[in-house]
């Protein structure tokens, strides 16, 4: 047991994206009093997005920003106790659970809802982040909307990165997918979906790699990429939008020898019933994208949130009954 206790509460909150939010307007509601960590990027993955269109009820123009500044007003409002910090060491062996922040300052918690999201892969390239929200998107079913009827790329060649072109075939005038091996890592189910839109409006770039992105003051205009085959070719596609679908990293690094993993995700018991975004350990629970490879949006994150702060709720009830 680690001595210096800066101070203890029945529920802490890690995270302060839609679900960390979420679960802190719930658990606020039900007096639990939550103290809630930001982390290093507050309002989480929508800060940088410059419209959303899918948040039921809020159909005129709203920026990322803006919602995620109305969630912390919102949580704010009903007395969470947020902090501005990140946690850099968890020790959930003990009871009650510690947790320690930048500041190395030592919090203890009879239960926490874990929303630490999750973080897009990028190429790594200059541009990407200089036409991020302007061309440049790491979600099609966002931002797919947006290019109606025109022509896009979408980058990568596992599951994610097919699905992202078979969707956005539906919406765009053409999708170049680029793939820097010569076979896809997706499942067979979706290849075979993909190769039926082969020369329909899907035109496959494989051995290739994106080099550059070009733009101007309206956003992406085009890319070059290389295509790795000898001779090497470098081929210009006009484009209004790129789609970078090589993967995503849950925030979880600290969670590694505490909690079971699959494939980074956080493991939560799942489906529709009591205790469903339970972890393996009872009285800690996760929501948002930190356990979702699947959906990834903000109301999903949000919901799973609501449901973790019920659950949080519930494990509370019961232990100070006792
Ligand atoms: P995140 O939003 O990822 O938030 C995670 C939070 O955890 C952050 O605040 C971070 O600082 C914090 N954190 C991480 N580690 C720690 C730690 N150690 N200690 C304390 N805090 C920590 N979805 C839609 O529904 N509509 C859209 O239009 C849309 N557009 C998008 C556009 C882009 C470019 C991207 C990348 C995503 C978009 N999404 C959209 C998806 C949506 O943003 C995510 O599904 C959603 O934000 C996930 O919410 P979350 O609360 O699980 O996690």
């Amino acid at each position: 047991m680690e001595n210096n206790i800066t101070s203890h509460h029945k529920l802490i909150i890690l995270g302060s994206g839609p679900a960390g939010y979420t679960a802190a307007i719930y658990a606020s509601r039900a007096n639990l009093q939550p103290l809630l960590f930001t982390g290093t990027n507050p309002g989480g993955q929508l800060v940088n997005t410059h419209q959303i269109e899918n948040w039921p009820g809020d159909f005129k123009k709203l920026t990322g920003l803006e919602l995620m500044n109305r969630m912390h007003d919102h949580a704010k409002l009903l007395n969470t106790n947020i902090l501005f910090n990140e946690i850099k060491r968890v020790n959930f062996k003990q009871l009650p659970f510690l947790l320690v922040s930048d500041t190395n300052e030592k919090f203890t918690c009879d239960s926490l809802i874990i929303a630490t999201g999750s973080s897009p892969k990028y190429l790594g390239l200059s541009t990407e982040t200089k036409f991020l929200g302007h061309g440049v998107s790491t979600c099609a079913v966002c931002d797919g909307f947006f290019y109606k009827n025109k022509i896009v790329a979408v980058v990568g060649g596992g599951n994610t990165a097919v699905e992202e072109a078979l969707y956005l075939s539906n919406i765009a005038r053409t999708v170049h997918l680029i793939h820097r091996r010569n076979i896809f890592k997706a499942e067979k189910r979706l290849i075979e979906h993909l190769l039926k839109k082969v020369g329909k409006n899907i035109i496959l770039h494989k051995q290739c790699t994106v080099n550059k992105i070009l733009g101007d003051k309206s956003g992406v205009t085009g890319i070059n990429i290389i295509n790795k085959n000898f001779p090497k070719q470098n081929i210009m596609i006009n484009i209004s939008g790129i789609f970078i679908a090589i993967g995503n990293i849950p925030n979880t690094n600290i969670f590694h020898d505490q909690l079971l993993m699959s494939k980074n995700y956080i493991v939560i018991q799942s489906g529709i019933h009591e205790n469903s975004t339970q972890t393996n350990i009872p009285g800690i629970f996760a929501a948002g994208d930190v356990v979702d490879h699947v959906y990834r949006q903000a109301i999903t994150s949000s919901a799973s949130g609501c449901m973790a702060a019920l659950d949080a709720e519930k494990f509370l009830d019961k232990k100070y009954s006792l």
